[in-house]
């Protein structure tokens, strides 16, 4: 294998690395890279040079962005009083993308979890009660996965907070927006009628 092609297929191992991306994709991915170098490649390598050096996780909420403090957390008109609770960055940004939220976030990094030996000080649990107090917050939005993890979760965090006054709800779960019942599981099927509101 000459040098210059150990190059190409070192460029494929390392893309075959992303989630979703397999060998087969990763290889048809650096192929199409190469034949647009201009248009596509070059700036995808330049993007990410500059992304690497400067993304950084926001000091307070844990969110990623380039500065120290995010904007979320510059934004004064999103000091509302509720935070909302999140496992992941991809979580944060999918509750942005929804643009229904106007208060902060607080990004946890995971859940607890007995097995894999996840405790509150792994997550940023004493990061978010020490918020709690300090930014006057009046409510706190968990939207955890409805996993097992997830909800174990979830009720540490509203045990911690029981007899603060502080609110503590979490997001709704149920039928999806243009859902079809037919197609849904029981345990969705059972939370949507346990979450029913009246019209
Ligand atoms: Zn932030």
């Amino acid at each position: 294998m000459s040098e210059a092609t150990r190059d190409i297929e070192a460029l494929i191992e390392l893309m075959a690395r992303l989630p979703g991306l397999g060998p087969r994709s990763a290889r048809r991915a650096v192929l199409h890279l190469i034949k647009k170098r201009g248009a596509v490649m070059a700036p995808l390598a330049k993007a990410m040079a500059e992304v690497a050096a400067s993304a950084r996780e926001c000091a307070h909420c844990g969110n990623i962005g380039t500065a120290d403090i995010c904007d979320i957390c510059r934004d004064d008109r999103r000091a509302t009083g509720e935070i909302c609770v999140v496992e992941d960055v991809a979580d944060l940004w999918a509750m942005e993308r929804g643009q229904a939220f106007k208060g902060r976030y607080h990004v946890l990094g995971g859940t607890l979890s007995a097995l894999d030996a996840v405790g509150p000080e792994e997550l940023r649990i004493p990061k978010l009660l020490a918020r709690i107090r300090d930014e006057g917050i009046h409510e706190v939005i968990l939207a955890l996965n409805a996993t097992v993890d997830g909800q174990t979760t979830a009720h540490y965090i509203a045990e911690a907070l029981d007899g603060t006054g502080v609110a503590v709800t979490s997001l709704a779960q149920g039928v999806p927006i243009g859902g079809e019942l037919d197609y849904l599981d029981d345990g969705t099927i059972q939370a949507a009628l346990r979450a029913r509101k009246r019209l």
